[in-house]
Formats: structure tokens, sequence, C-alpha cells
């Protein structure tokens, strides 16, 4: 009998059939370009004590396990690229505990972000991470990837906000790590090393994650410019004039052209904008309309063709959300996208954009970049037909491996936010000598020593 076959029957003896699920080719992608890779076997737990059981079955039968939260990744992280069993998480999805006098949330690994964050902020508090996914993806997802979003600017991605874990380790180990108070410095920062591990060392089942006051108020502009250098020098004046931005945006004139002619801006913008940045201020209501108005001025300073205030709420919320479809958009509108999420010191970050739109030119490709730009750290995309021509296939792979170098010779990293998973794993020796990486290899077999966890992800 197949090792997979052996596995499906212990788990219907062992743990009852209703948590099989029988689609399987809901599972061969996520959100990326990689698949399909159908798996053998999904399983759904409701509870951490199947989720341990069906690791120590897989670690006895030899069979690979993928953990996935609500597949949104880009990377292929939760491909069963190996074969195996996915194990899918979305059904473990309680908010198990609000506690608002000590300003923390203990939640399953499957809650939807936006709907912790719609939770807490019902009580006045404010959970900040927001990746751009924030409605479909999952706060496991999130602690895997360490996620990031817009207001990482002003207060750091998931990691910042991740306390204490419940996981299930490779090895069959359930183990509560971390703390419940804000500060913990008692041993090794395991919860460090699983945020951001992408499932190869552990499966989350419960975690516990820091809350703060929600602020009053939040004041968003549109600013629009000539060109992505302006707009740089923009970023850096507003991240040195003490105003602490809580999201600084940038889109490139490829993103800019197709949002003006989108006609979905929800602001005016002169037809001629070559480059975006939304730029959002929150705090108390009292001095944030000064604020942003020296905000506004600031942008002015550095070039801005117009600068535009989101005057209420919806018109707020409708320019966030022409942001967050930006993927989407540009997806929409070529045949192929090929995205990486490459981050430099923000310093860096002009020559960055200059960088991933040469690589483009070199190789007769359109590029268009977005994103974290308060975090050094852009979305780039390939854009083109892959019927166009015959190489044109050879030719994005040669610019993505131009950019990935010159984001390294720049001081910087492959991933900002999405990941290695399968996708960037053969560049990651551009970045990391071996001797880094043997090391976190031998992590892995600690944690893992069958290797069944996400099996040959990360590392090449
Ligand atoms: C339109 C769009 C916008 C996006 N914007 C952002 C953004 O702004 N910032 C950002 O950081 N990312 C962004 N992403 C990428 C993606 O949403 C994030 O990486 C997110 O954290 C993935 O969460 P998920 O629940 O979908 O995880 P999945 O895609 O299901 O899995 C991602 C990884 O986590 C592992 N994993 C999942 N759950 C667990 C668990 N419980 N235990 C152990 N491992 C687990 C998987 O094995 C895999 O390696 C975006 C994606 C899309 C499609």
């Amino acid at each position: 009998m197949l090792a997979i076959d052996a596995l499906r029957e212990r788990v219907i003896s062992e743990l009852g059939g209703d948590l099989l699920v029988d689609d399987h080719a809901a599972y061969a992608r996520d959100d990326g370009a990689l698949g399909p890779f159908p798996p053998g076997l999904v399983v759904r737990p409701r509870e951490a004590r199947e989720v341990r059981a069906i690791v120590d079955l897989c670690r006895a039968l030899r069979v690979p396990l993928s953990p996935r939260g609500a597949g949104t990744g880009t990377v292929g992280g939760c491909l069963a690229d190996h074969g195996g069993l996915v194990l899918d998480l979305a059904g473990m999805d309680r908010i198990l505990e609000i506690d608002e006098r000590s300003l923390l949330a203990t939640v399953e690994p499957g809650v939807i972000t936006a709907r912790l964050q719609a939770a807490v902020e019902a009580r006045g508090l404010f959970y900040p991470p927001d990746p751009a996914s924030l409605k479909k993806c999952s706060l496991g997802g999130n602690v895997a990837t360490n996620a990031g979003g817009p207001r990482a600017c002003k207060y750091g991605v998931t990691g910042a906000f991740v306390l204490g874990l419940e996981v299930v380790s490779g090895a069959g180990e359930a183990m509560t790590l971390g703390h419940r108070s804000i500060k913990g410095v008692t041993g090794y920062n395991l919860v460090g090393l699983l945020v951001g591990s992408e499932g190869t060392l552990a499966v989350s089942t419960a975690c516990t994650l820091r809350l703060l006051p929600r602020p009053s108020a939040a004041f968003t502009l549109l600013a629009s410019f000539e060109g992505e250098l302006a707009a740089c020098d923009a970023v850096q004046r507003c991240l040195l004039s003490g105003l602490q931005p809580a999201a600084l945006e940038l889109a490139d004139r490829t993103c800019a052209k197709v949002l003006v002619e989108s006609g979905e801006l929800a602001v005016p913008v002169p037809s001629d904008a070559r480059a975006l940045l939304w730029l959002e201020l929150d705090g108390d209501e009292a001095g944030l309309d000064a604020a942003i108005r020296r905000a506004g001025a600031i942008c002015r300073e550095a070039g801005a063709l117009a600068v535009e205030l989101a005057g209420d709420a919806d018109t707020r919320d409708r320019l966030w959300e022409v942001r967050r479809a930006l993927s989407h958009t540009l997806r929409a509108r070529w045949p192929k996208k090929v995205s990486e999420d490459v981050a430099v010191p923000i310093g860096r970050l002009a020559e960055l954009a200059e960088a991933a739109r040469a690589s483009g030119e070199r190789h007769r490709l359109d590029t268009a970049s977005f994103g974290h730009a308060g975090d050094g750290n852009l979305h780039v995309n390939f854009l083109y037909d892959p019927a166009s021509a015959a190489d044109v296939e050879a030719r994005v792979e040669r610019a993505v491996a131009e950019l990935f170098e010159a984001t390294v010779a720049l001081g910087g990293t492959l991933s900002g936010e999405h990941g290695i998973g399968i996708a960037k794993r053969p560049y990651m020796p551009l970045e990391q000598p071996n001797e880094v990486r043997a090391l976190q290899l031998a992590l892995k077999r600690s944690w893992d020593p069958a290797g069944i966890l996400n099996p040959g992800k990360i590392f090449p």
C-alpha cells in the first residue's frame, strides 16, 4: 500500500473521515504563478490535538506535510510540490480571547486578519499589521511569513506583535513558546525563530498577539509626482520630518498610468502623474489636521504636482482599497505577471526603483513597481505576454536575477514580506553564504528530524 493511502486510512480510523477534504484542485495553487501541485490528501483539523495526531502520522509514514492558511501566499509556500498532505488550518478559526486590560488577543491560526482587526476595533483596540490581502489571509499564515503591510512603516511587521505561540513541531512536540507579557527574555527567542519560518519547523495552533489602543483618527493624502525620483525624495523628507507616517506607499509610472486611466482613484489626479504616494498619519485627532497639512507641504517641496487629502472616511477607504487591489489590477491588464518583493535600506529606495525599471528595459519587458516605500520594500512586477516571443520567459528569468543581484548589491534582501517558498529558493545563495544556510538546515533537522514539514522549501 502507498504511504499516502495508508495515511488516509489511519486518518479515517483514528480521527474520522469528516476531516478529509475531497476537492484537492483548490489546493494545487496559491496566489502566485507556481503549480498546479495537487496534494495526495487534504485534511482539515478542528483542534490542536488533531494537528498533533496528523503530524505524528505523517512522521511515522514519511509523508510530506504542507501547512496551509488561506493560500494567499505568492511563493508556493503552502503547495505540496513534493506531493503528500496539505494541512488546511482554515477550520481552526476561533478568536479564543481578547484581553482588554493586558492588550492581547489569542487566536487560532485560521482566523482571517481583517476579522481580528474588526473584533478588536469594536473594543477600542488595534491590531496594526495590515497585509494588502488582509480580507483573505490568515493570522497563522501571517505569522509563518512574518507578513507586513503599509502600516509596518510606523508599527512594524507581524513579528513585532507576536508574544507567544502554541505549536506542534515536526518532531510532534506540542509546545507553548514565548510569553503573555510585552517583555520576556527567558531563554532563546524561539518565537522569533518560528515567525517567518514558512511552516518548515512547526505548525502553529494558536497565536498570542499584542494589541494597542486604537488611534482616534487617521488622515490620508495622495500626492502625485512627475516621476519616481521626486516621490522617493518626498518619502525621505517625510521620514526625516518627525511626522512618523503610519503608511507611505509608492506607485511607479506604470501603476500611476493604469490607475489614472481606470478613473478609480477616489481623488483627482493630474493626467501627467508618473508616480503616486499614499501617506497616512494616525493618532489623536487634535494636531493631526496640522500634521497632515505639513506632510502635504513636504510633498510639494519635493516637487509634487498635486496633493489631495481624503476628506472623509469613505474616500480614505476607497483610496486604500485601490492601493490594496493594485496587484490584481495589474494582473487583469497583462496576460502574465511575475512579482518580486525586494527590500533595501530606505536610503537606497530610489536606486532600487531605478534598477527595477532598468532591468525591465534591458530585457524589453514592461515593469510596474509599487509598495511600502517607507520600509524600502517594493513589489517589482515584470509584465508580459508569454505568447509574444519564444524567448520571453528566458528574458524574464534574466531580469529577475538581475533585480535580485542589484538588490543585494544595494544592501537589500530578496524578500521583504512574501518569503522564499519554492519561487525564490534558487536565489538564496545570492544573499546568504553556505555557512548561514547550513546553520538554518541544522535548526530544521532539530525541529523536524524526519524532514516532513514543507520539505525542500526555502533552501536550494
Ligand atoms: C493581493 C495580495 C496582496 C498581498 N499583500 C501582502 C502584503 O501587503 N504583505 C505581505 O506580507 N504579504 C502580502 N501578500 C502575501 C500573503 O497574503 C501573505 O504572505 C500572507 O501572510 C499569507 O497568509 P495565508 O494565510 O494565505 O498563508 P498561506 O498562503 O496559506 O501560507 C503561507 C505560508 O505559511 C505557512 N503556514 C500557513 N499557516 C501556517 C500555520 N498555522 N503554521 C505553520 N505554517 C503555516 C504555509 O506552509 C506557507 O509556507 C499578498 C498576497 C496577495 C494575493
